[in-house]
């Protein structure tokens, strides 16, 4: 009997074990997880769940009895120490070693560190795990709150949404001239730098952080203005790292990502990867891609699976993803790059638009912000790589799908 060992309880191991089993695998699978819980996504710790609105067990991937049930062995609480891609063996932290005739990587990402002085004080916070959120939410449900959110990408401003919601005081701080300055460059970033000042945010952007101050406990976030901002709670939001390490130790091909063909087959045999830790040759870009979102992960997973199982795979899914801030709800197809200029379908003082990015003439990407059912044709557009007229792509009586 076939042994299929999938390292990594996200949502890309945990989809990769439940794609086995729908394709009628009936070997063993081993889903190996380091974190305590069954496996649960990720999103919710931002929102839903942040903002008191969702359950804590709504974020499960599947549900209490899945496992069981699909006959997959998995191990929660036990961390993946070592990788023989010769021998086909893994090290588990219990001292164990599993042989395996498939190995799926799926080990996700870990929440970047801010190596500041002052970083190991108590009370500096970062928001990756079930558990950052639940002490998280315990938090701002006290209200009346001094939180300041270090880094305006996507996880610090809707955790700063969140801390709103609960009617605590915010503090964003910034160095980048707008939030997401990176990902949406510099006007469609000041779209959300001012959807948070006016919901009573103080953002401060161009600022950077020098040091975490308290004797002990956190209790403020010095700037490099020389300013010290007093805080009850202090999240850090600063990027992820992808937890490559067991791949590099066994020898494996690095870049930035565990890399893997569109296949999603890593350097070596019979060792696959998904997921936000997978650099995968992309065949929509002719390079490798990592992508670290939740559609990726939901797709990639399965995409993987299928691959172990020896099916013709080339994964091309458009890169996809989506953020929900106050009354702001957004979904953003493609990969827009820091030259591209911007058309917006819609004005985005009143809420509700489009912005294309375009390189070339060509859309490289498109973010409908509280416009919804336009994602097919947006990526339709991204996946035709062809020049499109910017008047026609602006002109909202012209359908987005006659452009493609
Ligand atoms: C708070 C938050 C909000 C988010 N919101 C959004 C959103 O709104 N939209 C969106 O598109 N994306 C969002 N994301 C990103 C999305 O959640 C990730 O892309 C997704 O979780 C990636 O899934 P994964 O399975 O690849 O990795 P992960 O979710 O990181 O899971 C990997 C798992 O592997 C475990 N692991 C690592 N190494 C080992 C080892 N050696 N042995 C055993 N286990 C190991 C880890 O502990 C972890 O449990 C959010 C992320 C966070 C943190």
């Amino acid at each position: 009997m076939d042994t299929f060992v999938l390292i990594g309880g996200g949502l890309a191991g945990a989809k990769a074990a439940e794609t086995l089993r729908a394709e009628g695998f009936d070997g063993r699978v081993v889903l190996i997880g380091e974190e305590p819980e069954a496996p649960y996504e990720r999103p919710p710790l931002s929102k839903g769940y942040l903002l008191g609105s969702d359950e804590r067990e709504k974020a499960r991937v599947h549900e209490p009895g899945w496992y069981e049930a699909h006959d997959v062995d998995l191990r929660t609480g036990t961390r993946a120490v070592g990788l023989d891609a010769t021998a086909r063996r893994v090290e588990l932290d219990t001292g164990e070693w599993l042989s395996y005739d498939r190995l799926l990587l799926a080990t996700g990402s870990s929440a970047r560190r801010l190596p500041v002085p002052g970083a190991d004080l108590e009370g500096v916070r970062y928001l990756r795990a079930l558990p950052d959120a639940d002490g998280l939410l315990a938090e701002f449900r006290k209200g009346g709150r001094r939180v300041v959110v270090v880094g305006g990408g996507w996880i610090g401003l809707e955790a700063s949404a969140a801390a709103r919601t609960h009617g605590n005081d915010v503090t964003v701080v910034e160095p980048q001239p707008t939030p997401l300055y990176g990902v949406l460059g510099p006007a469609m970033g000041e779209v959300f730098g001012r959807l948070h000042r006016e919901h009573g945010v103080d953002l401060r952007t161009g600022t950077g952080v020098e040091a975490f101050v308290g004797s002990g406990t956190v209790s403020g976030v010095r700037t490099d203005t020389g300013e010290e901002i007093p805080a009850d709670v202090v999240l850090v939001g600063v990027g992820a790292v992808p937890n490559t390490g067991l791949a590099e130790d066994a020898g494996l091909r690095v870049d930035r990502g565990i890399v893997t063909d569109a296949a999603l087959r890593a350097s070596a045999p019979d060792v696959f990867a998904a997921g936000d830790v997978a650099s995968a040759f992309h065949p929509l870009y002719a390079r490798h891609v990592r992508v670290e979102h939740w559609a990726n992960a939901l797709n990639q997973g399965p995409a993987a699976a299928r691959s172990m199982l020896g099916q013709d795979v080339s994964y091309d899914r458009v890169p996809y993803f989506f953020t929900d801030q106050y009354d702001l709800g957004m979904e953003y197809s493609g990969l827009g790059g820091p030259g591209d200029s911007v058309v917006c379908r819609g004005n985005p003082d009143d809420g509700e638009f489009i912005a294309f990015w375009l390189d070339g003439g060509r859309v490289t990407a498109g973010m409908n912000v509280n416009v919804w059912d336009v994602t097919d044709p947006i990526q339709a557009l991204v996946r035709s790589n062809r020049p499109v007229d910017a008047v026609r792509l602006a002109d909202p009586d012209v359908p987005l799908e006659s452009l493609a």
